[in-house]
């Protein structure tokens, strides 16, 4: 499918029901295969009905090669081909199916549930966030997922039964062997839980989950401010500390599906106990609830993240100070992470990105000073682009990739 030369996933042995995906390695006739299917679904999507020679004039592509992928796209339902007049010659029009599924993306967080839905053309047609209990159960947090989709799916004039498949993120290691929740998770409800069979059989679709900070790196690789890299990191920093990892093009989950808990690298040997039974972890240094545990006795109890972001804008030392140090702290561990993996780009999301560059050049500085010169040298830290809704873009993107593999790998 067109999108597969983008999400490409690691192994696969987080998802049984998965077979062996179609690899669409670069330069192959299944990945040149794949990028002439997305310009076409592009040019289709931005022009809305075209002929064939139109759309091989927008692509370049020549007419015999849009023929074949017209074709192809037709057998699997997401074009619809008919008979029309165009400056009064008769041709043939291509357009998006309107009615080939759906796929779902709930993202479970600390404290909010949202949940998208996305036909197959990759467009969010709908997108609900709630707020969501602290240490909520988890059948409760289902059963709002449920009441989100119905509602999504009333609004887009559609059932469940068009519905292909579903993503959703956990902000907890997944463990790929077992499905169970693992902890520490910021979310106790959900621990020892196989949560893609729970999620299935409370919602009569197939639910595929991952980690929230996995989800997220995936969607700003495929959608966001990594679309050029081949290896980044991606940072969720918030109420946990968490990364993804995208090595050479693909979602990276290591052996058991615990890879890029960056928030329990120890930082302070003697700190603070962590939820994870270490001490002094990133996480107990750096997360929201640190930094408003630092500013409450001057600042006030009820102080919020963007309180702090505001107040540091406009030139408050502690907030400012905080912010640096905050920055300075993670800079520390991801120096570490970069000389093992020397990825070439660095992207911050999660609440504590609201800082910027109040938190991103203390974070810089500390990265090229601890980092070897060939690992950072050409490493570039930015904010990522698709901000909250991250997570629950990497859920649809996870469910497009199954929907495909289910319903389309043999048209290729
Ligand atoms: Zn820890």
């Amino acid at each position: 499918m067109w999108w597969n030369d983008r999400v490409k996933m690691s192994s696969g042995e987080g998802s049984p029901q998965v077979g062996p995906t179609a690899e669409a390695r670069p330069g192959s006739q299944a990945s040149l295969r794949s990028a002439n299917e997305r310009r076409i679904v592009e040019a289709l999507r931005d022009g809305g009905e075209l002929t064939q020679a139109q759309l091989s004039r927008r692509t370049g592509l020549a007419a015999a090669t849009v023929s074949n992928i017209v074709h192809a796209l037709r057998e699997i339902g997401l074009v619809t081909v008919t008979d029309t007049e165009h400056h009064g010659r008769r041709g043939r029009g291509v357009r998006l199916s309107d009615s080939t599924g759906y796929v779902v993306g709930m993202d479970f967080g600390h404290r909010h549930l949202s949940v998208a839905l996305a036909n197959l053309a990759q467009e969010v047609v709908g997108e609900h966030t709630r707020r969501l209990k602290a240490g909520h159960r988890h059948e409760d947090g289902l059963r709002l997922a449920a009441e989100l989709v119905d509602m999504l799916l009333d609004e887009a004039g559609a059932s469940r039964s068009e519905v292909v498949g579903a993503g959703m993120t956990l902000p907890a290691p997944m463990d790929s062997r077992s499905h169970e929740v693992g902890a520490p998770s910021v979310l106790p409800g959900w621990v020892g839980v196989n949560a893609p069979e729970v999620a299935s059989e409370q919602l009569g679709f197939e639910v595929h989950v991952d980690n929230d900070a996995n989800l997220a790196a995936l969607a700003e690789h495929l959608w966001g401010a990594g679309r050029s890299a081949e290896n980044l990191v991606y940072l969720m920093l918030g109420e946990g500390i968490g990364a993804g990892l995208i090595l050479e093009g693909r979602l990276f989950r290591g052996g058991s599906g615990a890879a890029g808990e960056i928030g329990h690298i120890t930082i302070d040997e003697l700190g603070r106990v962590c939820r994870c039974g270490n001490r002094g972890c990133l996480e107990t240094i750096v997360s929201t609830t640190q930094v408003l545990a630092l500013l409450a006795p001057t600042h006030g109890a009820d102080l919020t993240v963007a309180d702090v972001v505001s107040a540091a804008r406009r030139g408050d030392a502690g907030s400012r100070r905080v912010l640096a140090d905050t920055g300075r702290t993670i800079g520390v561990a991801v120096a570490n992470l970069c000389n093992i993996l020397n990825p070439e780009l660095v992207l911050v999301g999660g609440e504590l990105a609201d800082a910027g560059d109040l938190m991103l050049e203390p974070m810089r500085e500390i990265v090229s000073r601890y980092g070897v010169p060939g690992a950072v040298r050409d490493l570039e830290i930015r904010l990522a682009e698709l901000g909250a809704r991250s997570a629950v873009l990497g859920a649809v993107a996870i469910a497009l990739h199954h929907a495909d593999l289910g319903r389309v790998t043999t048209a290729l």
